[in-house]
């Protein structure tokens, strides 16, 4: 598969202020498209726009851990922030449907560089066919969308919020994703605003 990877934007910006959204393998459109309007929705930010990538291949072998029959989520992470070096864009997010996980944690619906360059979220999870529920295309995109804003959060230095409806309240399971809203409580939200103009800023000053 190619790695080619094909920016769609025309920033004349080094370093663009996007989140680039990058599908690790092949990925529904519909996810996809879904994650940028939720991010764009909870970040709410003129200056910061998302856009959506050409789908490319992790190295998903060797994160392959056969005994647990999952993936190991920091090592893609890594795979991910390498390629996000190559990307002039503020944020990347690699959006991936394999089980993953973290050792001493039977699985992690994603994981972030807390503060970071990029982000990581598997899909695998968040059907409700995992649990044996019928298919629910709308409920499915909310969790994928609640998922990408979380660990978003997390790339701007945001931790978790003890708010119940805060996006930044940590899933223990799929209940706690599908009880908090796709959005920062005021106090996360004045936080995350503050972070994300410092590291625009920041981004700016490397370019000048
Ligand atoms: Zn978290
Ligand atoms: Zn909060």
């Amino acid at each position: 598969m190619s790695q080619k990877l094909v920016i769609r934007s025309e920033y004349s910006f080094s370093i663009a202020p996007a989140i680039a959204i990058l599908p690790l393998g092949t990925i529904d459109h519909q996810v996809l498209y879904a994650i940028k309007d939720g991010l764009s929705k909870a970040l709410s930010r003129d200056d910061l726009s998302s856009l959506i990538l050409e789908e490319v291949s992790p190295p998903l072998r060797e994160a392959y851990n056969p005994h647990r029959q999952q993936f190991h989520a920091t090592k893609i992470l890594t795979w991910v922030d390498h390629v996000a070096r190559d990307l002039r864009v503020l944020r990347v997010l690699g959006v991936i449907d394999v089980d993953l996980y973290v050792p001493y944690l039977n699985f992690v619906f994603g994981e972030a560089k807390c503060p970071g360059r990029s982000a990581l979220i598997s899909l695998h999870r968040l059907r409700p066919e995992f649990y044996g529920e019928p298919p629910n295309a709308s409920l499915f995109k909310e969790r994928a969308v609640k998922e990408a804003v979380h660990e978003i959060g997390h790339t701007f230095g945001l931790t978790h919020c003890t708010n119940s409806n805060c996006v930044m309240f940590f899933s223990n399971s799929i209940l706690d994703t599908d009880a908090k809203s796709p959005y920062f409580c005021a106090s996360c939200e004045a936080r995350v605003h503050k972070l994300i103009s410092w590291f625009l800023g920041e981004a700016e000053a490397k370019v000048l």
